[in-house]
């Protein structure tokens, strides 16, 4: 496991700050150091160490490992509830990743049959949005999947291959309102923004390259049958990530973050504070891994060069929230889905703009009902509360949920999460300057691999493909 103990802090960590017998800091010596225990980062750190016998050491900011992954456990019965990630696709050895923590999957969803009410949360207005069939939406996804099938490679499972700015298709780069309408495939998108297109906002007005990450080709191949989705049969999402967490050990440094740091073409010293207890730990790698989303809350304590945060600070993002809320008035049968009032009768492609709430979805358990919030790039968690408030009392004063009395209540919060910026994109103009081929630069240079939904896709299992491809490269010369 440390592998590196032989190397002397002289000879890899000439500036680290100097720790005496007394100092209330600890040294660590690794050959990776991973920041974020979410589903690329823990992912990463068991490969590295279990299967490749790498020291590591994880920085994980909460007191859990998982990150996206919310399992709500009913205090009563036991019972569990996904409000985060909901389930994962089956791509290439995904599975074999749970049975190494002895976890069985299956494919059986829980979730209960629900009537679709759709209605205009900012006035409380009925929309009377008509979907197309079921059949209609899975053929038009499958025709979907033939038109974007020949990019896939150049979006997935990262950005290794995109394109130099001459050779973008013109089609990845138009809004993707525009390019279902080009290519009469409007029938697909009730499906395909209610599933996960609705993560980038108002989706017919993104560019399609983003939109294809949020919704694209494994997410059309499981609407039409072609690949699996799977969830652990017990103990929820969250099982995994516990599993991770116990194989891992002491090699988490938990409610901690990165406060300073020195990072060369050799390696990197990073000083962790623990935010509870307020301990310093001394970290000395040879490599590092950044699996949190690069922010720039995120990335100021990595000692950025000019072209590091010129280049990250072009990204922009959605704040995404979800949270389970518990009020008797909901309709139990429901699923309270926000439409504007022009989808109606059938206008496929008209969604409200972020930020706004999207859901209210009976859960199945008692009068729980998951919320999601999608908030623009400076929403906050407490604004995320508010909006939700705000569209629970339109619903209620307008009767959309008694039916007929006006009345005042609290959303009552039985969980919330800030899943926080996600959804990386730049405007087209960046991409066409050749901003991935930028993006992609700082894979490797100072001794700094990158990971997570800004580098790859939004996806667990899609990333821990992203992963597979980046650990040999962060593994030469190790
Ligand atoms: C509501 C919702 C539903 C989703 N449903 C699905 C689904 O059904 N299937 C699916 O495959 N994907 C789903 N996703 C997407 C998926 O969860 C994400 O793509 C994935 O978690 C991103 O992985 P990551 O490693 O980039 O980040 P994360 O999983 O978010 O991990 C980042 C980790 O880093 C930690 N961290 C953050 N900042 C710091 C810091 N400064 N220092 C130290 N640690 C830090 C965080 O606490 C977190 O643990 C969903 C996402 C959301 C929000």
């Amino acid at each position: 496991m440390f592998s590196l103990a032989c190397i002397s802090v002289g000879l890899l960590g000439a500036s680290l700050p100097v720790v005496t017998a007394n100092s209330p800091s600890d040294i660590l010596h690794r050959d990776v150091v991973v920041i974020g225990g979410g589903a690329s980062g823990a992912y990463a750190a068991v490969r590295l160490r279990d299967d490749f016998n790498k020291s590591i050491a994880l920085i994980e900011k909460q007191d859990i490992l998982g990150g996206m992954v919310d399992t709500y456990v009913d205090n009563k019965t036991g019972a569990t509830y996904d409000f985060g990630v909901q389930s994962f696709l089956n791509v290439s050895k995904a599975k074999e990743f749970f049975d190494r923590f002895n976890i069985s999957v299956s494919s059986n969803s829980s979730s209960p049959t629900l009537i679709t009410e759709y209605i205009d949360f900012n006035t409380g207005a009925e929309v009377a949005f008509q979907p197309p069939s079921l059949t209609a939406q899975i053929t038009a996804i499958a025709k979907f999947l033939d038109v974007i099938e020949p990019w896939e490679s150049m979006l997935q499972p990262g950005y290794w291959n995109f394109p130099a700015p001459e050779n973008i298709p013109d089609d990845l780069l138009i809004p993707f309102g525009e390019f279902l309408t080009k290519y009469g495939l409007e029938d697909g998108t009730p499906l395909m923004y209610s599933t996960t297109g609705l993560g980038v906002g108002n989706m017919s007005e993104v560019a399609t390259m983003f939109v294809l990450q949020s919704f694209g080709w494994d997410m059309a191949r499981a609407m039409t049958g072609q690949m699996g989705l799977f969830t652990p049969t017990s103990g929820g999402n969250q099982a995994l990530y516990n599993a991770i967490a116990k194989d891992l050990g002491e090699d988490v440094l938990y409610s901690s973050t990165v406060t300073n740091s020195h990072r060369t073409n050799s390696s990197v010293q990073l000083t962790v504070r623990n935010h509870k207890t307020g301990k310093l730990t001394q970290i000395v790698a040879r490599r590092l891994l950044v699996a949190i989303e690069p922010t720039d809350d995120n990335v100021t304590p990595l000692d950025l060069s000019p072209f590091e945060r010129d280049t990250l600070a072009k990204l922009t993002y959605s704040n995404e929230f979800t949270g389970l809320v518990d009020n008797s008035i909901f309709n139990t049968s429901y699923y309270y889905f926000n439409l504007p009032s022009s989808a109606a009768p059938n206008h496929t492609l008209v969604f409200q703009d972020e930020p706004m709430v999207a859901s209210f979805q009976y859960t199945g358990l008692e009068h729980l009902f998951r919320v999601m919030i999608i908030g623009n790039k400076t929403t906050t968690s407490s604004e995320a509360k508010f909006l939700a408030q705000t569209s629970f009392d339109t619903l209620l004063n307008t009767g959309r949920l008694s039916g007929t009395e006006l009345q005042t209540q609290k959303l009552n919060w039985a969980a919330f999460s800030t899943h926080g910026p996600m959804h990386a994109r730049v405007s087209v103009d960046e991409v066409k300057n050749g901003f991935f081929q930028d993006l992609y630069k700082l894979q490797g240079a100072r001794s700094t691999w990158w990971t997570g939904g800004a580098f790859s896709v939004n996806f667990q299992t899609k990333l821990w493909e992203f992963d597979e491809g980046l650990i040999p490269k962060i593994l030469e010369g190790l």
